[in-house]
């Protein structure tokens, strides 16, 4: 063969909550092909969702090859690889064998409330806010790695004795499609319980409180560099790794929101808010959390504050899947648009108790408001409602913590197709939505990661000149009556706790 093939594209993977995504970039930030598989939600029981670590790397596996596919798309025209994943979500394996020793703890999941109430018996939910900048919640990765090794038989010796692996999706992933390199990013560490916001480096102390064997933590590194290149025997041979970013901070950075005070926020499964905040780590008093919006290569991090929403996305798919009122996602506007409002009807999702602002484990879900003249269409509308009325809270938080007022929202991820909920959410927020042309933010902020490592792509306004505006929603609603509205919706949300005695 002659000569070299042109370098110009960038492959991100994207594991997702519900699919795994392998996305392929131009140096516009355009997509040039892409595959998509979903995997199956396991719920053993109320309050428990699992995946099947092994399902997902099949997934991925074969996803990149659809991506790959593609006519003009091998890895010889790949400059780099980059990944980016659903954070929290906590495999365990055999480092010898490479089997998952349980399934994987989704970040949804609370089956280690009883974890984390011990742990707060000395020093309260707060004790290490200061040190990791998130509250002691079922959500996050520590507690569910000390779950498995107090569950599983064998598992607590197997990994004292050095044989055992932890890794969210993307260290599980990146120990697959390497020679077993076992690494990730600050961002993703920055989830788990167990890292130092400040020195960026496992905490050893709270590690040991955690019951957790250090030598079953992989290193942390940057969220740009190298980290490893395909196995020979893998599709992905000889190309290089070179970006991780948990799978909020990737859609932050694909959002190209760069400079301190930029934020977004996510409409997937859950929905999650990300601001800048630059170089200065801030802790809320207002139920946010605190954590790495990326960090590149040798350079000083850079951190962000986060509203978490646990229940958005998912109250379509129950609506769907559960309650059978609708037979398609898309159909939820259909229906919410056959009404002119609400009809009074309030819907709270606290399916595994409320995050932000609240912090509530001890919540359950409502629908308030009913009356004889409330049917299906109400609930729709309720339910998409319910997304920006939890948003709108988010949006307080950050306010009141950062101290400046949001002027304008950029918005991603795969609800933002719905132009009912777009423009509520302008209504209810008082301040423009606003929605760029690519919407695949979470893959093409992985994807910068990993171009920029390589040089690919030189500078961050190179990116930024990548982000171009398609839509704009902007309020229509009068002060008196978003105030009215918001104040039924805390009333609903207020009959959301202390449902569990
Ligand atoms: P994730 O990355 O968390 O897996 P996505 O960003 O792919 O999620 O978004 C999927 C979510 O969006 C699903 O929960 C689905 O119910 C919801 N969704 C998809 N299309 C629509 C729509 N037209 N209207 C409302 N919700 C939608």
């Amino acid at each position: 063969s002659s000569g070299q093939t042109e370098k110009k594209y960038v492959l991100a993977i994207d594991q997702g909550t519900t699919s795994t995504r392998a996305v392929v970039f131009d140096h516009a930030g355009k997509i040039v092909a892409s595959g998509q598989r979903e995997h199956q939600q396991i719920f053993p029981q109320a309050g428990w969702v699992e995946h099947d670590p092994l399902e997902i790397l099949r997934n991925t596996r074969e996803v990149i090859g659809l991506a790959l596919a593609d006519a003009d798309v091998n890895r010889h025209s790949l400059a780099a690889v980059g990944i980016t994943n659903q954070r929290e979500t906590t495999v365990v394996w055999d480092r010898h064998t490479g089997k998952p020793v349980h399934r994987a703890i989704v970040w949804q999941d609370t089956r280690t409330q009883d974890i984390c109430n011990s742990l707060a018996a000395e020093g309260g939910m707060q004790r290490y806010l200061r040190r990791t900048g998130l509250p002691l919640a079922t959500y996050f990765a520590g507690p569910k790695i000390r779950w498995i090794l107090d569950n599983v038989d064998g598992a607590r010796e197997r990994a004292e004795a050095g044989d055992l692996l932890f890794g969210t999706t993307d260290s599980w992933l990146i120990w697959n499609l390497t020679d077993g390199v076992h690494v990730t990013d600050v961002t993703n560490a920055s989830r788990t319980l167990l890292m130092d916001i400040e020195t960026l480096q496992w905490d050893q102390e709270i590690v040991e409180e955690m019951g957790v064997p250090a030598s079953m933590l992989p290193e942390i590194r940057s969220s740009s560099e190298v980290y490893g290149k395909g196995r020979s025997d893998s599709l992905l041979i000889d190309t290089p790794i070179t970006g991780i970013l948990g799978d909020q901070q990737a859609a932050t950075f694909g959002q190209a929101c760069f400079a301190p005070g930029q934020g977004k926020n996510t409409y997937g499964t859950g929905n999650f808010m990300l601001m800048n905040t630059g170089e200065d780590i801030l802790f809320s008093d207002n139920g946010l959390l605190t954590t790495v919006a990326y960090q590149l290569g040798e350079q000083k991090p850079a951190y962000a504050l986060e509203g978490s929403i646990a229940v958005t996305g998912s109250l379509v798919q129950w609506l769907r899947d559960s309650l059978q009122v609708i037979s398609s996602a898309p159909e939820v506007e259909t229906k919410a648009k056959r009404v002119p409002d609400n009809g009074g009807v309030y819907i709270v999702p606290a399916f595994s108790g409320l995050f932000a602002p609240h912090w509530r484990p001890d919540a359950r879900g409502v629908i308030a408001g009913l009356t004889r003249f409330a049917d299906q269409n109400h609930i729709c509308r309720a339910a998409l409602e319910s997304v920006a009325y939890q948003s709108a809270e988010v949006v307080e938080a950050m306010n009141t913590d950062s101290a400046t007022e949001l002027t304008e929202l950029k918005v991603d991820g795969g609800m933002v197709v719905n132009e009912t909920l777009m423009q509520f959410q302008a209504d209810i927020l008082g301040v423009d939505v606003v929605r760029p042309s690519v919407t695949e933010t979470t893959a093409l902020g992985a994807a910068y990661a990993a171009g920029l490592a390589v040089g690919f792509w030189s500078s961050m306004e190179e990116l930024t000149a990548n982000w171009i505006e398609e839509s704009r929603w902007s309020p229509q609603l009068d002060q008196d009556e978003r105030d009215r509205r918001m104040r039924r919706w805390k009333k609903a949300v207020s009959c959301t706790f202390d449902w569990l005695d």
